[in-house]
């Protein structure tokens, strides 16, 4: 049986990367860039002014002068005026270019300004270049600013938009179908009878899809049936580029997926994991290059391994540079007994010094999902037997 990490390599190898589109920023949060971003400019374009207040020539304050003739205004926007004189000085707002002929300000609370001539008190330091954010001082034209393969966020928009993009290429959305198999499950809102149970996973991956910014995603539910199974999945190989499906992957009679999408053409990389929750995982690959997961139904194991093996895969199949795994100390011993890597569900808790530890929050096994109301996540612990005390360094994997 394949560990985890191996698992991963054989995931690695069947991904298709996405292709490419051009997107106008606002429709870029949460994408993956696809392009390098250099800037457009200098960063500031020009000699900023960095507070409200007077621009003058420092030389005339340094020889004693303290009282400076306002001989114009220049807000944020107008080109850039001259000083006449270096006995006059310039009204300047944040933002607005630094007139020519000045090399600093002195800010509005250090003045008093009576008759048209600005005065500040000995007291009163002035530097050169004091309160002026420097042409060029933060990036110099044609500095790669944002790498392809980033993440976009607020702050990388922005910066696409200061390099005067209007439009960047990102990773297309990918199709994505979440299936659930299973003869016993009922949609919410619909009667239920004592031997059936909610059709809850696939609101739960759909949900943690969304959360992490894919939008394209169908849901659908078939029942234990190979005859609809394979119509309907070959249906769904031939539209999406990537099915999730929950249940149908373990031993039971009923278990019927792998057989299924093998008889479609959808080629096994690998069944089982030796991991708990989650052994009976499924991964393989359709003729056309979608992936197929095959998550075990148990609603558990279906979140753990919807965040441990299918969203890392699509972040990659959208061409995101892998980011190093989040790691934090237990805040409580655990004990493994089998020798399967054990994904134990955790709180993050900070203790009085503000360090995070992840505390355990144990399950009643992988069908137990009402335990996982208020947890962040899950650690990843090595197989046992062994007990990991606190302290315990592992990595983290949080639900959103
Ligand atoms: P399976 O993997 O199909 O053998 O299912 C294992 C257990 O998970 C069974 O108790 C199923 O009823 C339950 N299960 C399967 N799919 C879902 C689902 N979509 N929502 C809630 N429970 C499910
Ligand atoms: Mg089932």
């Amino acid at each position: 049986m394949l560990t985890p990490a191996e698992a991963d390599a054989r995931i690695g190898q069947h991904l298709q990367c996405l292709p490419i589109e051009s997107l106008p920023l606002t429709q870029c949060a949460g994408g993956v860039l696809r392009e390098n971003i250099y800037a457009e400019r200098d960063q500031p374009p020009f000699d900023r002014v960095a507070m409200d207040g007077i621009a003058l020539d420092s030389r005339a304050v340094a020889d004693g002068r303290r009282a400076f003739r306002v001989q114009a205004t220049q807000a944020a926007g107008d080109p850039p005026l001259t000083l006449a004189a270096n006995t006059a000085c310039i009204d300047v707002m944040t933002g607005a270019v630094l007139p020519a002929g000045c090399d600093c300000v002195v800010p509005v609370e250090d003045l008093t300004v009576t008759d048209g001539e600005a005065v500040f008190g000995a007291a009163v330091r002035v530097e050169p270049w004091q309160n002026v954010h420097r042409r060029g001082s933060d990036t110099r034209q044609g500095t790669l600013l944002v790498s392809a393969g980033t993440r976009l966020h607020a702050p990388e928009i922005a910066i696409a938009a200061s390099a005067g993009m209007a439009r960047i290429r990102v990773s297309s959305q990918p199709m994505l179908a979440v299936i659930s198999t299973g003869n016993e499950l009922i949609e919410p809102g619909e009667p239920v009878l004592a031997h059936q149970v909610r059709r809850s996973n696939a609101y739960a991956i759909v949900s943690a899809l969304r959360e992490h910014g894919f939008q394209r995603v169908a849901d659908d539910h078939i029942q234990d049936d190979a005859e609809e199974l394979r119509e309907r999945l070959r249906f769904h190989l031939e539209t999406h580029d990537v099915l999730v499906l929950s249940g149908g992957v373990s031993m039971g009679k009923f278990d019927l997926v792998p057989q299924v999408l093998e008889e479609l053409g959808v080629h096994a990389i690998f069944h089982k994991v030796a991991q708990r929750p989650g052994k009976p995982l499924w991964f393989g690959v359709a003729p056309s290059g979608a992936a197929v997961f095959g998550l075990p139904g148990n609603p558990v194991s279906t979140l753990v391994c919807l965040s441990r093996y299918v969203l890392p895969a699509l972040f990659a199949s959208l061409g995101q540079q892998p980011l190093p795994p989040e790691r934090l100390a237990l805040g409580a011993p655990v004990t493994v007994t089998p020798p399967l890597t054990h994904f134990m569900p955790v709180r993050i808790e900070q203790d009085d010094w503000g360090r995070p530890w992840a505390m355990p929050a144990p399950t009643n096994g992988s069908g137990d999902f009402t335990a996982l109301a208020g947890t962040d996540g899950f650690v990843e612990l090595p197989p046992g037997p062994n007990t990991y005390k606190k302290g315990f360094v592992t990595r983290l994997l949080r639900w959103s």
